[in-house]
């Protein structure tokens, strides 16, 4: 053989929490991140895992509330993925799928995907991220449009404070405000309504009533733009990055009902509701909605290696593959063995723990019953979950259903309490939100609500001394 052998590098040399962040600083530029503000402060360094804990590199214990960033559903320290990993990489490390080549873990990838997918979704188009299957579903859907001679179908409408990625398609389908100031977006073609949040857009109106008014508002916009310029809606079936906002009941299959009426296309960006989040395999189960295209990124390999994608339904898949001819779009790793075989042994994980069960019918409602408990809190003025994502929010006055002023940061604070007592929640404004791994147990749950009543309580203390409150 010609393969040189060489010494594999020791996974990370040792250094100190100091020596570590001098070099992060000095030339590591972190994605969202105000960088000159972080180099100062230094990161955290995150050394190790198992289960559902982190290790920093001061040897602090950290329960991850968070899976990583909404991905690591099987939790850390799987052998089986690691396995499947191993034995790619040597055997086939990497071959594309461009040139009428394919490789049996891309393949049977598919086919599995198919299997744990809505009855209507038979084919797959793989992407690396989440981000970049968003780009995909904009192309996928102007094209089909395109084929079926109609051309002028090219807005796409997506959802104030819904996020999609962040490359210039996914961000641009996003409602991240702060995102589209950066860079001139939105590309054309793709505009937003607002989210079903009942806290900011139906206060005192009943929930089911709000969650059809939610939905009308994109009845209202399609007869705005004409219904024959509209490709497509495009929504998270919860939002996540928003704040994890479970809408109401009624929303989706209004939302359903309206995208038929008007022949539209209906894209569920599945990238953190995919994979047993919500207790089903799809988000689009728990919400009771039937999309033409999914996405999916984080959950399909738990976060283990890369990969995201799109799932395509028969109306689409028909059109594309009878009469579309070449489709001229594609990544170098549509379709990455290795990430493809360790997406194989996640799936098959999932089923072997029956996680989708475990989150619908144990862990799920068990959170929900601690949630709702949490009410009773002086700060707290709701909280909702959805399986396993809950967000609680932080409020001024309960009674009169106040919020904090946005700059006083009371979630930030409460997030650095968080992170000071072993514990990963995410702040988004006010809003404090979790999506444990999947694997999680009752008893780690009871663990994780003592830490959050906790650092609530430290929260609420700090907001009484400085006179917030
Ligand atoms: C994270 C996320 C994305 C983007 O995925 P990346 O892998 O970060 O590109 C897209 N949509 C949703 C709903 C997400 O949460």
């Amino acid at each position: 053989m010609n393969t040189i052998t060489i010494q594999a590098p020791a996974v990370a040399t040792k250094r100190t929490t100091k020596e570590w962040q001098q070099a992060d600083a000095a030339h590591f530029m972190h994605p969202f991140t105000d960088f000159g503000a972080l180099a100062k402060k230094g990161s955290r360094i995150i050394t190790r895992a198992e289960g559902i804990y982190l290790w920093d590199s001061d040897g602090h214990k950290i329960l991850d509330a968070m899976s990583g960033l909404w991905c690591v559903n099987v939790g850390y320290g799987q052998q089986a993925l690691v396995d499947a990993a191993t034995r790619q990489m040597k055997e086939l490390p990497f071959y594309n799928a461009f040139f009428q080549t394919a490789t049996p873990p891309a393949i049977e990838l598919a086919e599995l995907l198919a299997q744990v997918s809505p009855p209507q979704f038979k084919h797959v188009f793989f992407a690396g991220s989440g981000s970049e299957g968003n780009d995909t579903v904009v192309r996928m859907v102007r094209r089909y449009w395109d084929i079926l001679g109609q051309p002028e179908r090219q807005i796409i409408i997506g959802r104030k404070n819904g996020y999609h990625g962040s490359t210039m398609a996914g961000a641009s389908l996003g409602g991240m405000s702060y995102m589209h100031a950066q860079g001139g977006l939105p590309i054309p073609n793709i505009v937003h309504i607002d989210q079903p949040y009942a806290f900011e857009n139906g206060k005192g109106m009943d929930t089911a009533e709000f969650g059809k008014l939610a939905a009308s508002w994109l009845e209202a916009k399609i007869l705005e733009l004409g219904a024959d310029k509209v490709a497509a809606f495009i929504g998270e079936p919860v939002q996540g990055a928003g704040g994890v906002i479970v809408p109401p009941s009624t929303y989706w299959p209004e939302i359903q009902r309206i995208c038929d009426k008007y022949g539209i296309l209906l894209v569920s960006d599945e990238v953190i509701c995919g994979f047993g989040r919500t207790g089903n395999w799809f988000g689009c189960e728990t919400m009771g909605f039937k999309p033409d295209l999914m996405t999916f990124a984080k959950g399909v390999t738990s976060g283990y290696i890369p990969l995201g994608g799109v799932m395509v339904g028969d109306r689409m898949a028909k059109v594309l593959i009878e009469q579309g001819g070449d489709f001229n779009h594609g990544y170098t790793y549509s379709g990455h063995p290795v990430a493809c075989a360790v997406a194989l042994a996640n799936i098959k994980l999932i089923q072997q723990l029956k996680l989708v069960e475990h989150v619908r019918d144990d862990v799920g409602p068990y959170l929900a019953e601690h949630f709702a408990g949490l009410r009773e809190h002086p700060l707290v003025g709701s909280t909702e979950t959805c399986g396993l994502m809950g967000a609680i929010l932080l409020v001024k006055d309960k009674a009169k259903g106040l919020p904090f002023a946005s700059d006083l940061e009371v979630g930030m604070l409460c997030r650095s309490h968080c992170f000071a007592n072993g514990l990963i929640m995410r702040a988004v404004g006010d809003r404090m939100i979790i999506a444990p791994p999947l694997v999680m147990t009752r008893s780690q749950i009871d663990e994780m609500m003592a830490l959050i009543r906790r650092c609530l309580d430290l929260t609420l203390a700090d907001v009484r001394a400085k006179g917030w409150f």
